[in-house]
């Protein structure tokens, strides 16, 4: 028997016992920063001598870590070991699946402040905010594996007489677990560990912004005691091997988390079978968002402040439910901008090694300069209020950046920017406030501020969002309790860490046997 499923708690670094581990933690992990890392498949090292080196985003010159690159040869070889292992895995007693996930849980625990460290110095991500990625991994671990004893049960359907019949969950095949870099444990290890637990066997290629946490999982799957072959670690470059990846005829599914880009050519690549291919493959795409809060006349205006600032700016604006616009009605719109404006400007930045630091830097070169490409573009769309300058001389910074006076469909109010730009937009009651807040392509998450309920149930009906959140911020979703997952060109409308996440990995089986 397990326990019912609760969430992790996250560190309070205030206590000088965490802290005090932390910053080991962090020396530790800053004397791995000359590793090189092998491919591991089939539960073997493999070496390419191509290396993707990732680097540490507060100091960009600063390696962390290099990790051997796979090209098309190696992934042929761990598709014959994912293929080969799952013939015997997808028979396993789903038990023991679900007992290898609480185990990996428990060995998350116990290297919790090693793995936070790594998203330090590899994302930039501070304390908090990257232990916060560590307690969902281990909530993905603990929620799927005891999923997965549920599904595992008789399953309830009607009797016929004469006849015995039942429905059980069996894998699809080898899958693909593609992710982004800016979860790059609990996404990583959410869709690597849904895909393992049902019965799948996976290729899991990193982001090459993010690898090391990555190989982390993989050592602890390993740890765990995994089988050869049913977890291949397959770095490489999403734009040299990941065609290549999706189009593979043996390729039964594709777990993906990342831009609306990439995401619609997987959909679009993997809807075309290729040669001796004999089923449709399966995409689970969670993409990218525009994410608003809508800020009522009658709201709680010093709340809706702390809420947006904190949804704007945590890890640098880089989450796919991050508030990029805030819509604001006209009666407390310049109030609620000098609100902003103060509570931002507190925000301290700097390298997030050192927790002083609330904001780290942006991931990289290539994002820096596209965020200070809509910056410019703001700037001529709106008026700029905070920030608005960077510094990319040791590292990627950004300041905070905030640009009022935005017309509902200029280029900032609609397009996902990925780092610290918000957008405010004026209107004028609710029914232009629910029109503004529907008004992009996507759909992941929103807030609604107001102490008026009728206005509340409204916003209930009309937001249309995966994620809606009422007086309080649109980030911060936890596991079981604010399944995850965006409606339109945010996705294929899956729900992470839901009740029904894990039928995305499986196919239904119904016997019936003559009595
Ligand atoms: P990205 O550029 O789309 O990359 C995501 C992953 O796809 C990476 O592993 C990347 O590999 C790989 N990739 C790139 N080209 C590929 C191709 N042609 N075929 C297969 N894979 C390919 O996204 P990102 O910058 O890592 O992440 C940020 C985005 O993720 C944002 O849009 C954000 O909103 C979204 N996101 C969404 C959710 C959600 O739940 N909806 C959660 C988090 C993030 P390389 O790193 O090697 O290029």
């Amino acid at each position: 028997m397990v326990g019912t499923f609760r969430n992790e708690p996250v560190l309070d670094f205030t206590v000088v016992e965490n802290r005090k581990k932390m910053e080991d933690a962090l020396a530790y992990v800053q004397t791995q920063f000359n590793r090189e890392y092998p491919l591991r498949i089939n539960g073997e090292d493999v070496k390419t001598g191509k290396l993707l080196k990732s680097y540490n985003p507060a100091r960009k010159d600063q390696v962390v870590g290099s990790f051997h690159k796979a090209g098309k040869k190696e992934i042929d070889l761990a598709m014959s070991a994912a293929l080969k292992a799952f013939e015997e895995w997808k028979y396993f007693d789903p038990e023991e699946r679900s007992i290898l996930l609480l185990k990996a849980a428990n060995i998350m625990r116990r290297r919790r402040f090693e793995l936070n460290a790594w998203m330090v110095y590899e994302t930039s991500k501070n304390w908090v905010e990257a232990d916060a990625d560590t307690a969902e991994a281990i909530d993905f671990l603990d929620f799927y594996g005891r999923e997965m004893l549920r599904l595992s049960e008789r399953q309830p359907l009607t009797d016929t007489e004469g006849e015995f019949n039942k429905l059980i969950y069996i894998p699809l095949g080898v899958g693909a677990v593609i992710p982004p870099w800016n979860f790059p444990n609990a996404i990583l290890v959410g869709m690597t560990s849904a895909s393992i637990v049902t019965g799948n066997a996976v290729l899991l290629k990193p982001s090459s912004d993010a690898p090391c946490t990555g190989y982390c999982l993989m050592e602890i799957m390993e740890e765990a005691g995994i089988p050869k072959g049913v977890l291949n670690f397959v770095p490489g470059s999403g734009s040299e091997i990941g065609d290549y990846i999706v189009q593979h005829p043996k390729t039964r599914f594709i777990a993906f988390t990342g831009s609306m880009e990439v995401g619609l050519r997987i959909n679009r690549l993997a809807a075309e079978p290729s040669e001796g291919q004999i089923w449709i493959k399966r995409v689970v795409a969670e993409m990218g968002g525009k994410d608003g809060i809508v800020v009522d006349s009658e709201a709680d205006i010093e709340a809706a402040a702390t809420g947006t600032v904190a949804a704007a700016f945590g890890f640098q604006g880089q989450k796919c439910s991050a508030c990029s616009r805030v819509i604001v009605d006209e009666s407390i719109y310049d109030e609620f901008c000098n609100l902003i404006v103060e509570k931002t400007n507190e925000l301290t930045i700097g390298d997030v090694s050192d927790p002083e630091n609330y904001m780290g830097a942006v991931i990289n070169k290539a994002s820096f300069d596209s965020i200070f490409k809509y910056i410019e573009i703001g700037k001529k769309e709106g008026k700029l209020i905070a920030g608005g300058e960077g510094d990319d001389s040791k590292g990627y910074f950004i300041k905070p950046t905030i640009i009022k006076d935005i017309a509902p469909h200029a280029v900032i109010a609609q397009e996902e920017i990925f780092g610290p730009v918000l957008a405010v937009i004026k209107v004028k009651g609710m029914d232009e406030a629910m029109k503004v807040a529907n008004n992009t392509i996507y759909g992941l998450t929103g807030a609604f501020f107001s102490r008026n309920k009728a206005k509340v149930a409204r916003a209930k009906r009309e937001f249309h969002v995966g994620n809606l959140y009422i007086n309080r911020k649109c980030t911060g979703a936890l596991v079981d309790v604010h399944p995850f997952g965006g409606f339109n060109m945010s996705g294929t409308d899956s729900k992470a860490g839901g009740s029904d996440y894990l039928q995305l990995f499986l196919q239904a089986k119904s016997i019936s046997e003559q009595l």
